[in-house]
């Protein structure tokens, strides 16, 4: 017999452990433990929960190539069809040819190989998954081999397959905040560490071989152009890498997959990539647990600014030190460091691919959310928390800036405040700027979710990032254990504080902010010196595609500038526009006269809804 601890060590090597709740109920039907196995990076969630809706099962364990589930004996044979048809080249295995539910005292386990020798004797071995065993232990016999009664309450009895699937468990919320004392032993090392494997990028297939890159385009699947060479799978070993992190946590993960056709770079002809996003969720334990904090950072990784790259980009380092292993890291850093504490709300972190070839991942990712088969819907995202660019301070000012748009200036309120609250001497610097569409929190702001950018800079006129990003010097010299420290703390205690308690921060207008046509308006410059030959520019958003007019009027009311945009196209589509541009000059071709003047900015939509904004706007000349 043995004794574990239940250390905190434990807990990394139990996964996920099952509770015998619905196989000891006499009055419940009938189930079997199945195991499910595609060998490749298939099982989305999305795909999971199609299969649900057409035969029930519940969803009790996923790695990265298998999943677990409790099917009725009734519906076994129409779950193995169906899985079959489904997935190519899968295997479905019924684990308990006795099924559980008529042995009341038996409780499954899914355990990291590493417990196992000295737990033969209390353990009955059923099957083996990528990194752990699925074995089957005694009720009495749990309590022998030492798991703890608390940490098995804290787990989830079933993974919920969507957020928009019935919840079989009613979970009574109490929270359990032991947030300061968390972030009191938040230390950079697992950081630091975080981000060198994935610099490296150790094959998970060849010992000893490192990529050195995560560029997108080094991705195992591509449909290539005649006479090109095989990509490597640098970007998916990365991708797998991060699933399988968030998965040692307890998470539920899934790959967000999507195709990207690139014609050509430099001279080479290349062809169309599946690249995946990372997708890894937490469900939250409150009454709020339909209601998601979305973390998100890219996991690509680019070296287009070192000579040569657009000739080698196939053999060529890409460290992304700083970009942007630094903000992946964090995630899993949250991750790690909130595992234990009950929030209300549910946290989905999201490692996203081909941000540095323009954002693909989170683009796709967005597209997807309007789909009918979508496992969260916009209404569900309160807000976005997006890292990038957050390892290195080369001024010594321990700097983040928060870059926030119009809807997400609660968020970035947010960050200050428990800034302040907690006494974390960081430089924390809140930027307005909804043109800074430079990274995967900008695909949120075009559907309307309210979604902030924390970075080391804002700026590309910086002195401070600009010269390292997107080459090889962006490597472990340049990671700043102090900047990183104060990151993770900063990250930790703003989702814990956000997630765990949902009234203070956000708005409680929140609805109505959703359903404004017309937002982020921006005018630049403003004074504008015509005389020095500078343009007057508008930026806005509209939440549906509208027919828009810009009028110019001076002190008098009259009309001396004006334009219109027709509905759904340039400066009238949904989302992002910046058509709009102005030298000054009328249609006599004079300069206009220096004075203070209002524009008029109106937008109408096809339901007949119609927003108008007015702006002063000072023309010098
Ligand atoms: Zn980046």
């Amino acid at each position: 017999m043995i004794r574990l601890k239940p250390s905190i060590s434990n807990y990394f090597f139990i996964l996920f452990l099952f509770l015998p709740t619905v196989f000891g109920n006499a009055n419940e039907p009938i189930q079997h433990m199945v195991k499910v196995f595609v060998p490749s990076l298939s099982i989305t969630e999305q795909k999971l929960w199609q299969i649900q809706q057409r035969v029930p099962f519940k969803l009790r364990y996923r790695s990265i190539d298998s999943v677990l589930v409790s099917v009725t004996t009734t519906a076994l044979p129409q779950f193995t069809a169906l899985i079959r048809q489904e997935f190519a080249r899968s295997t479905t295995t019924i684990l308990d040819s006795q099924p559980l539910s008529k042995m009341s005292d038996v409780n499954y386990y899914v355990l990291d190989t590493s417990l196992l020798p000295d737990l033969s004797e209390h353990t009955n071995l059923v099957d083996t998954l990528d990194s752990g065993r699925v074995v089957l232990v005694r009720a009495n016999d749990s309590d022998v081999i030492g798991l703890p009664v608390h940490f098995r309450a804290k787990l989830p009895l079933e993974i919920l397959v969507g957020a928009r699937a019935p919840r079989l468990i009613k979970l009574t919320f109490q929270p359990n905040i032991e947030l300061e004392q968390i972030i009191a032993n938040i230390s950079p090392q697992p950081w630091r560490q975080i981000i060198q494997t994935m610099t490296l990028n150790p094959d998970v297939s060849t010992p000893g071989y490192q990529f050195l890159s995560r560029y997108a385009l080094r991705v195992r699947r591509a449909i290539q152009h005649d006479g090109q060479p095989e990509p490597d799978s640098a970007c998916d070993n990365s991708g797998e890498w991060i699933a399988k992190q968030f998965q040692k946590l307890g998470l539920v993960v899934g790959m967000d997959s999507f195709q990207h056709t690139r014609s050509q770079i430099g001279a080479g002809k290349i062809g169309t990539y599946t690249m995946n996003n990372i997708v890894a969720t937490r469900p939250g334990r409150g009454p709020n647990r339909d209601q998601f904090y979305l973390l998100v950072a890219h996991y690509d990784s680019i070296s287009s600014k070192t000579k040569g790259w657009q000739q080698q980009w196939r053999t060529m380092p890409a460290p992304g030190a700083s970009d942007n292993a630094s903000g992946v890291a964090i995630l899993l850093e949250v991750a790690r460091l909130v595992r234990n504490l009950d929030l209300d709300c549910s946290i989905r972190f999201i490692a996203f691919s081909g941000e540095e070839l323009f954002l693909y991942g989170s683009k796709h990712y967005c597209h997807q959310i309007k789909s009918e088969t979508a496992d969260l819907s916009a209404d569900q995202i309160i807000g976005v928390l997006n890292f990038d660019l957050i390892g290195h301070d080369q001024d010594g000012n321990l700097d983040i800036h928060v870059v926030y748009d119009e809807r997400s200036q609660w968020l970035a309120n947010a960050f200050k405040t428990v800034n302040q609250k907690y006494e974390f001497p960081l430089d924390l610097r809140l930027q307005y700027n909804p043109s800074f569409i430079y990274s995967d929190h900008s695909p949120f702001w075009e559907i309307g979710i309210p979604a902030v950018l924390l970075s080391e800079e804002s700026s590309f006129e910086s002195t401070e990032s600009i010269e390292y990003i997107h080459s090889q010097a962006d490597n472990m010299d340049k990671i700043t254990d102090s900047l990183g420290e104060l990151a993770v703390k900063l990250a930790v205690a703003t989702t814990v504080e956000l997630a765990a308690n949902n009234n203070s921060y956000v708005p409680k207008a929140r609805e109505k902010e959703i359903s404004k046509l017309l937002w982020n308006v921006i005018l630049f410059p403003n004074p504008v010196n015509l005389g020095q030959g500078e343009s007057l520019s508008l930026d806005y958003f509209l939440s549906e595609p509208s027919k828009v007019e810009i009028n110019l009027y001076n002190n008098n009311g009259w009309s001396i500038h004006n334009q219109t945009y027709r509905i759904g196209k340039i400066g009238g589509k949904k989302g992002r526009n910046s058509a709009f541009r102005w030298n000054g000059k009328m249609e006599n071709g004079q300069l206009v006269a220096g004075g203070v003047y209002t524009l008029q900015l109106t937008a109408l939509a096809r339901s007949g809804t119609s927003e108008t904004t007015y702006l002063p706007v000072a023309l010098v000349r």
